[in-house]
């Protein structure tokens, strides 16, 4: 049974106990285990109840991540749960902390569940690009009503023990903490009672009705952009409701095999790893990070009021300062509102919100009240001499050892820290909008930024929930450095013919969350246009400039906030709608610059979109902007919408690639040799047959 599994027997119930810390993942030693200790447990006739429980923080949690990738070794987890269900004896599962993937799949093994309180319960394999492999599928919905226990499946996220009791997926909350005596009591009384195994795979199947079944699918697809495991996960359920037992177990396998071979599954594991990998930095090794508990926010517009409750919400001191008492009002009322939302999506306790809003925040319009702050982030507008002049004001209040960060997006953050006594104290710390919601923190290190202030980022985003990656000094650091560049190339695919509803098409098609020109709508056209005229001086003179968007801007066609940009808004629901104005503008500078238009087909659309980002994402990791691709990688899944189940863009190119990428790149040079222009980095890996990943270590 090894050294990580337990035996005991005491009055008729063996205890079979589970010790493989930190999280009792199913590895190939706890699957021996557990089979052995079953097995020794039902020899002895003494036995009339098993009980498994693991100790430390949680029932199993899931498969071992150490082990992907590689060949399962027997017992096999479907096997393993089999052998539990046919046990002669009543099984119990004593569950505390998680039940997720294989656990979950161990506790529907098993004839009877039990949980003490704050117990979650999940299914989340599809976020691998996965289906519950081991029975999963086949049972839940024998215990679950079938819609929810589709959408469990489907969407991958856990449930609470409230509702795991009332959708009967568990039979009884335990009533203390210690979920190993709650198994031993529920057993003992099973037994009182006479109570034999009862089977889920032997019970009748949910079923759903058609329409909810279409209306399930929809929803599937819909959330899933493109994705495949969610809809497999779903014909999986299908099977259980359809098929005998024994029959769904095999189709679950066959659907399984086919998702672990696919892509997306690769994609799905890369990313997965990648964000575990991404604070990984050689320089913030062996540094502690500087403590940080009382925040100060200089601006409240859109990003510092979404950076205070972000802050807020995790339980951190924030102080804002904005220019005067109406702006610093309008900022109070904002964040108190982002608040109430958080009330209202169940994230917050009404009364936590007003207890945050009495003792944590306050706004000022005097620089001098951060004089105790531990960290100050600036997000005032996008003007260097707004934040030059900030950041000398800072350094004079601030006490020595205060970080003082930037929310630039673009922003030289060198020169920012030139205007301070401390460089080295000094960092960016770009959030992305709504700033409270997206995941995504880079962390921008500067020429003399010190080790422990860039580890202070990494341990701040930690605190916020959010992931955050490092990024070196340039034009748009790592995520709007690569943005700026393929949104050229979008630019100038509508140039050259494509409409902008097209392309946007074909990028959600490919699973963009959304659009370019949907993207730029939503952030206000203003913003770009600010920086074109801002990079004004420093275009080439030979390069063909589209002017389209320019030209919706002198219009006040901001996007959504002023009702229109490339799409008309006026249907108060927020609906886009194309505008064939736009269009005429677009052919009239077509006219004018003597271009005549050509077909750009959605594959094509795709390859020049993904080239172009390729392409300025090998330049950022050959500059040194990004670590390593996997950085790029996590970058533009988190804050630019890029399809997870495409594992990031260098995941992709080297999936599809590295030379059909470079092809590309020639074939569009000739079109317009100054903007297509391979990368050192992508030319010197595909010449030497590497991969971006190879670089990844
Ligand atoms: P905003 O115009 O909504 O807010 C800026 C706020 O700063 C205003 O409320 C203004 O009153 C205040 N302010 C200006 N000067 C000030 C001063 N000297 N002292 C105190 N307050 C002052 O702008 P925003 O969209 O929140 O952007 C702020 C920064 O964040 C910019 O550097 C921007 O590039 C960056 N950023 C913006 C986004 C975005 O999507 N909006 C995303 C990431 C980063």
């Amino acid at each position: 049974m090894g050294n990580l599994v337990n035996l005991t027997l005491d009055d008729g119930i063996a205890v079979v106990r589970v010790d493989n810390p930190p999280v009792n993942a199913l590895s190939h030693a706890v699957r021996a285990g557990l089979r052995d200790g079953l097995r020794a447990a039902l020899n002895n006739p003494q036995t009339s109840a098993v009980v498994i429980f693991c100790a430390g923080r949680s029932f199993f949690s899931g498969a071992d991540i150490r082990e992907f990738g590689q060949r399962p070794q027997a017992p096999f987890l479907p096997d393993l749960i089999s052998e539990i269900e046919a046990a002669p004896v009543p099984v119990i599962a004593a569950m505390h902390g998680n039940a997720l993937g294989g656990g979950l799949e161990v506790a529907l093994g098993a004839h009877y569940r039990v949980a003490v309180k704050g117990t979650r319960f999940g299914l989340p394999e599809v976020s691998l690009g996965l289906l519950p492999g081991a029975g999963g599928t086949q049972r839940l919905p024998r215990l679950f009503p079938a819609a929810d226990a589709a959408r469990l499946i489907t969407g991958g996220k856990p449930v609470e023990t409230h509702a795991a009791l009332s959708l009967g997926l568990i039979d009884r909350i335990g009533s203390s903490n210690d979920a190993c005596a709650e198994g031993v009591a529920f057993a003992r009384e099973l037994i009182a009672a006479g109570k034999e195994p009862r089977r889920v795979g032997s019970l009748p199947c949910n079923q759903l009705e058609p329409a909810e079944l279409e209306a399930i699918t929809a929803e599937t697809a819909k959330a899933a952009r493109g994705a495949t495991a969610p809809l497999a996960c779903l014909e999986a359920v299908k099977a259980a409701m359809t098929l005998p037992f024994g029959e769904g177990l095999k189709k679950e396998r066959a659907l399984f095999q086919d998702l672990m071979a696919s892509d997306e599954s690769k994609a799905l594991i890369h990313a997965f790893f990648a964000e575990r990998q991404v604070g990984k930095l050689p320089e913030a090794e062996s540094v502690e990070p500087r403590a940080i508990r009382r925040v100060g926010v200089v601006g409240g517009g859109t990003m510092g009021a979404g950076i205070a409750v972000s802050a807020l919400l995790s339980g951190l001191d924030v102080t804002l300062a904005e220019r005067d008492e109406a702006a610093a009002a309008k900022a109070a009322a904002s964040v108190g509102q982002m608040l109430g939302n958080a009330v209202d999506r169940g994230k917050l306790a009404g009364t936590q919100r007003e207890a945050i809003l009495a003792a944590s925040f306050r706004t000022t319009t005097c620089f001098e009240d951060f004089a105790p702050a531990d960290l100050v982030i600036e997000a005032v507008f996008e003007s260097m001499d707004v934040k030059k002049d900030v950041f000398t004001r800072l350094d004079q209040v601030c006490r020595p050892g205060a970080i003082l960060a930037s929310n630039t997006s673009y922003l030289d953050l060198n020169a920012i820290a030139a205007m301070t006594s401390r460089p080295q104290d000094v960092i960016g710390l770009h959030f992305f909008s709504p700033a409270h919601v997206m995941r995504l923190l880079e962390v921008v290190v500067g020429a003399e930024t010190a080790p422990d202030a860039v580890a202070s980022g990494f341990a701040l985003a930690k605190r916020l929930k959010k992931v955050a990656v490092r990024a070196g000094v340039c034009d748009g650091f790592i995520g709007n450095r690569i943005l700026s560049h393929y949104s050229k190339a979008v630019y100038g695919m509508v140039l050259a013919g494509a409409s902008p509803y097209a392309v946007d098409r074909a990028l959600t098609g490919f699973g963009l969350a959304m659009g370019p020109f949907a993207v730029g709508d939503l952030a206000g056209l203003d913003i770009g246009w600010a920086n074109r005229k801002r990079l004004a001086r420093y275009r080439d003179p030979h390069e063909l400039y589209p002017e389209f968007a320019d030209r919706l801007c002198e219009l006040g066609r901001f996007g959504r906030k002023s009702g229109r940009g490339f799409y008309i808004y006026e249907d108060g629901a927020g609906r886009a709608r194309p505008d064939p104005e736009v269009e005429e503008i677009i052919a009239a500078e077509r006219a004018a610059k003597g271009i005549t238009p050509r077909s750009i087909g959605e594959k094509d659309i795709i390859s020049r979109y993904m080239a172009a980002m390729v392409n300025e994402a090998a330049r950022v990791v050959g500059d040194g902007i990004a670590l390593r691709p996997l950085d790029v990688d996590v970058t533009l899944l988190n804050g630019y919408g890029f399809p997870r189940w495409r594992g990031g863009p260098m995941h992709y190119a080297d999936t599809i690639g590295l030379d059909q990428i470079l092809q590309d790149i020639s074939r569009f040079h000739e079109e317009d040799p100054i903007f297509w222009q391979p990368a050192p980095l992508l030319e010197r890996l595909a010449a030497e047959g590497r991969t971006f990943a190879s670089l990844n270590t």
